[in-house]
């Protein structure tokens, strides 16, 4: 490893502007190749493009064995050199080789030949992403690689980058990693796919006084004198290069010792936040190691906290990182709904430890095999510690609800994207791959019976670990110990996009199901899916019998055993379809099961959401929506309230004139009757799901006219701004009530709470409430405010925000169009956050000129395609909803 990091590369390559701090664009000018190395990535996830076949055939034929590296950052200049040792194993002749790497220098490279090292020359591809080592002859079998290279430490949030800590002037940078998907390439040249295995040897060279961490515990450290010292730390085990971790920077710990030494990572000052996410992650590792039945394989696990970053968390192997709001805990503002996001993303991020890091996907196809998974048994973790957060109905509605709403759209896909060199998690693919391919996981569980599950999922884990694996050796450990028709029923659910309705009418005591695929525009489909269906049957006695069967077919037959008697399709709420009730009485009489509580809350969620879902397409007029809802006027569990509240927002916001206050009543009798029933103020032992729920109400009830809620909402927020404290349960909610009636004072208190908070969770609450303004000039300056102050990892939040406000959704397409330029530079996955928020919403009324927009847009630009259709279809969808809502009310 090379140590000193100026001296050795002014030798070896001459670049010695980049060393004195002059611009390395400028600097690069002087080596053609480095300087080529350095185009940056010019197109999306969606249309990256592909290795060519000659580099994919090479990486066929060889083997990777093990990487070597050594990084010396520096992070004054934000740049750092690099050393990577490639240990090689090809199958076949080769002349070349081509590597991944893409924003790299590359200076030197050599091979080891016959006991000494050997230049050899090479070219760069960077549309490619490439890097092209021409050997001096043709090699067989092992081989040795060396390449030096130069890189910056960016602020992308992608590869290796930089983010900042502290406020008000006293600040400094931590540099660290983020290579999923595809970004290992900006940080060492590598075959950069998860199927491309190997053994990593970590070492940096960082100043004396600071901390580095990576995937293993640390081997040695060596003062070299200088006033830095080399760090190295133990071997991976063999691991995809996109888990690779490290890290440099003033880290604080805090330490839980036991068989896998667990450590919260922060930056400074903030490790007193720690203790809680430590203790659920010491829960999660437990849970995972005894229904997986194996041990976590480091001797160490790190939990880093950062301030910028781009996603929500990602779980390097041994080193998982966090956005600070979904790992750092502060008691007295951290509310209810905030830790059971840190609980939830701690625990999925250890479920990928071994559903992603110890077997991994072969291809980003089989991804689902990570996310879903991951996402699913995130909740097993939930369930299994803490059962008041009733964690399969928080289930439905964060992860099944979105799912069924995402693939309800035409611009969809399938659970098993398209593969190859990259894919790509983005806005579009995301809730199909997480949400959907979750809600799938629970069907199949419900079909083959929980204890088969587990027996199926320890198999597969044990057969395939520290390799790959794609979907079809997952089906084949769940039919191998379920002995049901599990490969032939997942395939219809993963490789098809979409989902049924079933459309279930009565005749006599048979029940006649027919299943046609749900899309909220109009569809002539003729797919099918191989479905588990139960039915409730709800004996008069007070028992309720309930009969499952697997539709093969477009339709088939149940026995409901007697005439007259009400059943719920979907018992349980385990299937992921909607319903439609073809004979009214059905319904009516589910109606009256809703508002005795015979049926079990996810009922009473699936049949009101359901409904809504029908009324989306056209289905259901507003006016039968309306009246089913009266079932509801004495209900309390927070599933079926949260998704009324939501529900009715929406209708809100699309919603106009008669309509519109059609909701807004609807929304005061049944909210208002809530926040009676459980109080305004939070009460010290409430179950945690009242305090999620109320934190949302009180703010749909404001927006909803409810004069006792504005009363109570204003009142808090003025005596917050006066220096009180106020309940962190209800923060979210008065915050957003206070910009709602808030005036320029308020928006300078909001920007001071900013500046001054150490909270990334209170900063997204303040963020949440800027968008809430209603004031025409207000609007406007939260929209300048939003590119000029905020810090990038966070930009999307109040736009978000104010493309759900209904005073600011109709001004955000005019700012879209005139700061495009500035929002383009959003790290991808925040734009393409940006796009789907304001077309949907900001987009009605004038939809032509939308739409003529992005086709012109989409003539010269490649990025964020296929969310930019799915949200012109969603403005379709909703543009429709008024019309037709409209007109049924006027004929
Ligand atoms: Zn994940």
């Amino acid at each position: 490893m090379r140590s000193a990091f100026p001296a050795d590369l002014i030798v070896r390559c001459g670049i010695r502007e980049v060393v004195l701090g002059i611009h390395i664009r400028d600097a690069l000018l002087l080596n053609r190749d480095a300087f080529e190395v350095w185009a940056p990535r010019q197109t999306t996830c969606q249309s990256f493009p592909t290795m060519t076949s000659s580099c994919w055939t090479v990486m066929k034929e060889i083997e990777t064995i093990r990487y070597k590296i050594g990084i010396e950052p520096d992070l004054e200049r934000f740049l750092f050199s690099g050393t990577t040792e490639i240990s090689l194993e090809a199958n076949r002749v080769v002349r070349e080789i081509s590597l991944n790497a893409l924003e790299l220098a590359v200076w030197g490279c050599k091979i080891h030949l016959e006991g000494e090292d050997v230049e050899c020359s090479f070219s760069v591809h960077p549309k490619k992403e490439v890097v092209t080592v021409h050997l001096p002859r043709e090699i067989s079998g092992k081989i040795l690689m060396k390449i030096h290279y130069m890189g910056k430490i960016n602020d992308k949030m992608a590869g290796f980058y930089r983010s900042q800590y502290g406020r008000r002037g006293k600040t400094g940078h931590l540099a660290l990693t983020q290579f999923e998907e595809s970004d290992a390439r900006r940080a060492f040249p590598c075959f950069d796919h998860p199927l491309k295995k190997a053994v990593f040897d970590i070492e940096m060279t960082i100043d004396e006084h600071l901390v580095a961490i990576s995937n293993c515990p640390i081997q040695k450290e060596r003062l070299l004198g200088n006033g830095k010292k080399q760090v190295t730390f133990l071997q991976t085990p063999r691991m995809s290069t996109y888990l690779v971790f490290f890290g440099v920077g003033p880290f604080e710990f805090v330490e839980d010792p036991g068989d896998v030494l667990l450590r919260a990572a922060t930056a400074p000052g903030m490790k007193q936040y720690a203790r809680y996410g430590l203790e659920f992650g010491r829960k999660s590792l437990a849970f995972c190691e005894e229904y997986y039945r194996i041990k976590f394989p480091l001797p160490k696990l790190d939990l880093v906290a950062i301030p910028d970053f781009a996603f929500g968390a990602m779980e390097n192997w041994g080193a998982i990182t966090f956005r600070e709001n979904l790992f750092l805990h502060d008691p007295d503002i951290t509310s209810k709904t905030g830790e059971e996001r840190i609980c939830g993303v701690i625990a999925h991020e250890m479920v990928h430890q071994w559903f992603g890091n110890l077997v991994t996907p072969s291809d980003w196809k089989y991804l689902w095999l990570n996310e879903s998974f991951a996402t699913y048994f995130g909740y097993h973790v939930i369930d299994h510690y803490e059962p008041d957060w009733q964690a399969w109905e928080l289930f439905l509605q964060s992860q099944t609800e979105p799912a069924l709403h995402r693939d309800a759209l035409h611009e969809t896909c399938c659970i098993e994207i398209p593969g190859g060199d990259h894919v790509v998690i983005n806005a579009s693919t995301a809730p199909i791959i997480y949400n959907k391919g979750g809600s799938i996981l629970r069907q199949v569980e419900g079909y083959i019976g929980s204890e088969r599950f587990k027996e199926g999922v320890r198999h597969y884990l044990r057969k395939h670990q520290y390799a790959n694996a794609a979907s079809e050796d997952l089906w084949q450990a769940l039919e191998a110990v379920s002995e049901k028709p599990v490969t032939k029923m997942m395939k219809s659910w993963v490789e098809q996009p979409g989902y049924p309705l079933i459309q279930a009418k009565r005749d006599g005591q048979q029940l006649f199901l027919l299943q046609k695929r749900f899309t909220y525009l109009p569809n002539e489909s003729t797919q099918h899916w191989l479905l588990p269906i139960t039915v409730g049957i709800l004996l008069p006695n007070g028992e309720t019998r309930s009969v499952t069967a697997l539709m093969e077919d477009r339709g088939a037959i149940l026995d409901l055993g007697a005439p007259g008697v009400p059943y719920k399709v979907n018992y349980g709420q385990t299937g992921f379809y909607r319903v439609k009730y073809e004979e009214r009485k059905d319904l009516e009489d589910l109606g009256k099961l809703i508002a005795n509580k015979r049926l079990p809350a996810p009922d009473r969620w699936g049949l009101e959401n359901d409904l809504y879902a029908l009324l989306r397409s056209g289905d259901v007029p507003l006016d039968d929506y309306l009246a089913f809802l009266s079932h509801y006027l004495h209900e309390d569990a927070f599933l079926p309230l949260m998704s009324i509240a939501e529900n009715l927002f929406h209708a809100y916001l699309i919603l106009q004139d008669a309509d519109r206050e059609k909701v807004a009543d609807a929304g005061r009798s049944i909210l208002g009757g809530v926040l009676r029933r459980i109080g305004y103020e939070p009460e010290p032992e409430e179950n945690p799901t009242v305090s999620m729920l109320r934190d949302s109400v009180l703010w749909y009830a404001v927006l909803f006219d409810s004069k006792d809620a504005q009363e109570f909402g204003q009142a808090k927020f003025s005596s917050l701004m006066k220096g009180s404290n106020i309940h962190r349960d209800i923060m979210k909610s008065v915050m957003q009530i206070g910009a709602f009636y808030g005036d320029r004072n308020v928006f300078d208190w909001f920007d001071e709470r900013l500046d001054t908070s150490d909270s990334e969770h209170e900063r997204m609450n303040v963020l949440a409430a800027l968008g809430k303004f209603r004031d025409r000039e207000l609007i406007g300056q939260v929209q300048d405010y939003i590119l000029d102050k905020v810090p990038n990892r966070n930009r999307f939040v109040p736009i978000g925000s104010m493309a759900l406000n209904p005073d600011a959704a109709p001004r955000m397409w005019d700012w879209f169009t005139s700061r495009i330029h500035a929002l383009e530079q959003f790290h991808p996955l925040h734009y393409e956050r940006v796009l789907a928020a304001i077309i949907p919403y900001g987009g009605l009324e004038r939809e032509q000129e939308v739409k003529d927009f992005f086709v012109d847009y989409l003539k010269t630009k490649d990025q964020a395609r296929d969310v930019i259709q799915l949200s012109l279809e969603t403005l379709e969808v909703h543009s429709r909803m008024r019309r037709k809502v409209n007109s049924s009310i006027g004929s």
